[in-house]
């Protein structure tokens, strides 16, 4: 009996060292997850990715991509997420997706990173290096292995120019300036190149001189319509100039110091690619010039189809009209008259039956043309107010427009008001915000009476409620 007790004692105990070994082994694989991390190239996830998209991007097996990184749930990935590129062995570091800054390009981002041209290429996909497809806003993959020189001044290697002359200007050596570059010698830099330049401290934006501390575009950017803002801090004592598609760029003083230029964004230019010039001198009279690939964006504006008579598409007396209107909205005056936020220049500011940047095509196709301001219904004899101060610099009839009145309000920024029926101001008079300009109607070409209003800024028309809703320095 005794030993029948004894040997079950003995079967339980066997048992359950059975049990703890296949404890043990089940723990096994929870031991592993304490080892080091795999070697790897990271990538930190960006809004929009989907592992889909990232496993396309990097050429990557989608299975590879869930395996590496040992995802459960392969639909709940977060922004920020750090995953691990499996099968990539050329580069090492973390991703990143950098978004092209105004001021940048592809030399001075690929010199901020230190990556050689076939890497940036390799990364981005580039069929050729100095690729001259990105443009401003643009996601640029850099990695960041070699770290990033934030902090050294950067010049930009001037077409037909020298790495030895760079070398002078800047008061580096031509083999420190190479060795700092990674360049296999001084003969080996190219013309737009950006290189550092350890001898001078503090760098401007992308390859522009230190001077120039910094280079900044406002909120929506290069958008068909928009009103395109670029403040530079730099001295008070240089000049700036630039262009952009066609348009000068006019830089005006700001009263806490730097610089600031308004552009009107042409509607026709949505989806083109331009060129942004930022040049000048600095007070020594040293030139300086910086360009970079711009692409111009849809705003999404609304289209429509009319069919009218075709005696009122007379083109001839459209553009004459229009080259007429041009000439004096385009001109600039260098004081700003206005320093608070704009006004309405109509009561009734919820009846807008026509916006800005509507797209019109007449009779099938045979003439289009962008609506340039809004219309305000509502009827005639409405009041017509001033949203700024400003100088009135015509006020006539004339065939499409009617009774036309433009007011300039200073660095090239001035306000249009179409078919009124009366109108109360004459060139040359100063206006106040709210004064009275005019009362509504419906002269020119018209189906009835409204209050058409246009804003131009460098000679370009723009969303004019864009001016009501912020205020522009
Ligand atoms: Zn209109």
């Amino acid at each position: 009996m005794a030993t029948n007790w004894n040997s079950k004692i003995w079967l339980f105990s066997l048992w359950a060292a059975l049990l703890a070994a296949l404890l043990l082994l089940s723990a096994a694989p929870v031991a592993a997850q304490d080892e080091p991390e795999p070697e790897g190239v990271r990538y930190v996830v960006q809004p929009g990715d989907t592992l889909s998209s990232i496993s396309v991007r990097f050429d990557v097996p989608l299975n590879d991509l869930i395996e590496a990184n040992s995802l459960i749930n392969p639909n709940n990935l977060n922004v920020g997420d750090v995953l691990v590129i499996p099968g990539i062995d050329w580069i090492q570091g973390t991703l990143v997706l950098q978004p092209l800054a105004v001021g940048e390009d592809y030399f001075s981002l690929r010199r901020r990173y230190l990556l050689s041209d076939a890497d940036m290429a390799r990364l981005n996909r580039f069929t050729s290096t100095s690729p001259e497809q990105i443009y401003v806003g643009y996601q640029v993959m850099v990695a960041t292995e070699h770290g990033e020189l934030a902090d050294s001044a950067r010049a930009a290697l001037p077409p037909g120019g020298s790495l030895l002359e760079l070398a002078v200007a800047s008061g580096d050596s031509p083999w420190s300036l190479a060795a700092a570059n990674q360049l296999p010698g001084t003969w080996a830099a190219l013309p737009g190149d950006v290189l550092f330049t350890p001898a001078r401290q503090g760098g401007g934006p992308g390859g522009l001189p230190g001077e120039i501390r910094s280079l900044e575009m406002s909120a929506p950017g290069f958008i068909q319509g928009a009103t395109l803002q670029l403040t530079v801090d730099a001295p008070d004592d240089i000049s700036l100039g630039g262009d952009f598609a066609g348009h000068s760029l006019n830089f005006f003083p700001l009263d806490d110091g730097g610089w600031v230029s308004l552009q009107g964004i042409p509607l026709e230019a949505v989806g083109g690619r331009f060129t942004l010039e930022i040049n000048g001198a600095l007070a020594d009279g040293t030139p300086f010039a910086f360009a970079q690939p711009v692409r111009v964006l849809n705003a999404g504006y609304e289209r429509a189809n009319l069919t009218v008579s075709p005696e009122l598409l007379d083109e001839q007396l459209t553009a004459s009209e229009l080259a007429f209107v041009r000439g004096i909205m385009s001109q600039v005056t260098p004081e700003r008259m206005w320093s608070r936020g704009w006004g309405w220049p109509h009561d009734l500011v919820n009846n807008i039956t026509s916006g800005f940047g509507l797209f019109r095509t007449y009779n099938a196709g045979l003439a289009s043309s962008y609506h340039t301001g809004v219309d305000f219904g509502g009827g005639a004899l409405l009041a017509i107010y001033a949203p700024a101060p400003g100088r009135v610099a015509f006020a006539g009839p004339l065939d499409i427009r009617g009774n036309a009145t433009i007011i300039d309000h200073g660095w090239g920024v001035f306000t249009g008001y179409w078919h009124q029926a009366e109108m109360y101001v004459s060139v040359g008079d100063v206006v106040e915000p709210g004064q009275v300009i005019g009362i509504v109607g419906g002269t020119g070409r018209v189906n009835g009476p409204h209050l058409h209003w246009e804003l131009w800024v460098g000679g370009v028309p723009v969303q004019p409620l864009d001016w009501l809703a912020r205020l522009y320095p």
